[in-house]
């Protein structure tokens, strides 16, 4: 039977980026090594992180005057290094699930930071729409697409100060115009790679405005002056990038990711919509995320949910249970899931439904 993996993260990637990461772990480049045990400072390797630092340029259309970094630590760390690298005294945060709340909780430790809108209020089942952000302060702190309640901002805003943008699940899904972003991060494991490395992109004259010593690793600019090579970077993780990336541009780049993100999403809310059992999570339609599908039971159904998990598991349908803090189900639509996994799903879905009625 074939499955498909609908896990949050770590996600879905394409099979030819799993082979040639196995192949490069056997021996890397034809030179009989592993890439496992290789320098990080081989021309071999430079020549991976050079590519994939262009790729992410040109699949992203980065201006001038951005640097692109592939760091470790985790979006989470990103949290830290944001306020410590930006915010001087004042930051402002648009709380819209458990990521932006962890986000301006790290902000906190350094200065003001404000919340200028939530949804927890509604277990952030919607974005909020309407709020003012302040003209004084150093950056607004936005997160894309919040992975656990599957809500989406679908296009990029526009503020009167900097974005910094978490885009942990949802880069290279859709088309983002970069130069509406002073910093775009998020850890790679969902959309990207395997966990264990972080991009970063950065517009460099926001860089070095704050009047606090950095410690030299958390410092934007020693990685940038250092091509993400100042310390030993996640080799691995980074040739993984590297194959996703090469595999986006073969299969028509971002326009065409977005294009098929769209269709398997309407797909599956399509279903939603329409199967008496379910019931999708999200309030506003609008802010209905194209990378993570939540939905759950439908109220008079709600004894099923164990049957249905168990149901659609075997029949292939891995790792489609909800985040505990939504419940029900959510199913991650990742780039590299295909279209035959969500119509084999909503088969799923229509044969439970059948199987009941
Ligand atoms: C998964 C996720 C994170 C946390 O990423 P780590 O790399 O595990 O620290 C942060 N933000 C969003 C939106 C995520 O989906």
């Amino acid at each position: 039977m074939k499955k498909y993996n609908f896990g949050a993260g770590p996600s879905i990637l394409p099979q030819q980026v799993i082979k040639a990461t196995v192949e490069a772990c056997t021996d890397f480049d034809g030179l009989g090594l592993s890439l496992m045990e290789i320098s990080h400072r081989t021309k071999n390797f430079q020549a991976v992180i050079d590519e994939a630092v262009a790729l992410v340029k040109e699949l992203l259309n980065v201006p001038e005057g951005y640097s692109v970094l592939f760091l470790g630590g985790g979006a989470s760390t990103q949290f830290c290094y944001v306020p410590f690298n930006l915010m001087e005294k004042k930051a402002a945060y648009l709380n819209t699930g458990v990521w932006a709340k962890k986000a301006l909780k790290e902000a906190k430790l350094f200065g003001e930071a404000v919340e200028v809108a939530s949804s927890a209020d509604a277990n952030y089942s919607y974005i909020p729409k309407g709020y003012d952000i302040p003209t004084d302060a150093d950056y607004f702190h936005i997160t894309t697409n919040n992975t656990i309640y599957g809500t989406e901002l679908h296009t990029d805003i526009d503020s009167p100060v900097p974005v910094v943008a978490d885009m942990s699940s949802d880069i290279f899904s859709r088309v983002i115009d970069v130069k509406k972003y002073a910093l775009i991060y998020g850890g790679a494991q969902k959309n990207l790679s395997m966990a264990g490395v972080t991009f970063v992109i950065v517009r460099n004259d926001i860089l070095g405005k704050v009047s606090r010593p950095l410690p030299t690793m958390i410092d934007y600019r020693t990685h940038i002056d250092k091509g993400s090579m100042f310390n030993t970077p996640p080799v691995v993780p980074i040739y993984t990038c590297l194959q996703t990336l090469r595999w986006i541009k073969e299969n028509g780049g971002v326009p065409a990711m977005e294009k098929l993100a769209r269709e398997r999403a309407r797909l599956l809310y399509d279903e939603i919509d329409r199967n008496p059992f379910f019931r999708g999570t999200v309030t506003d339609k609008a802010d209905r995320s194209y990378m993570n599908i939540c939905f759950v039971m439908a109220d008079d159904k709600q004894e099923l949910e164990t049957e249905f998990l168990e149901f659609a598991t075997s029949r292939g349908m891995h790792g489609i249970k909800g985040h505990r803090s939504v419940g029900g189900f959510r199913a991650s639509t990742y780039n590299a899931m295909p279209v035959e996994g969500v119509e084999a799903l909503v088969a799923t879905m229509q044969e439970f439904e059948r199987l009941h009625s």
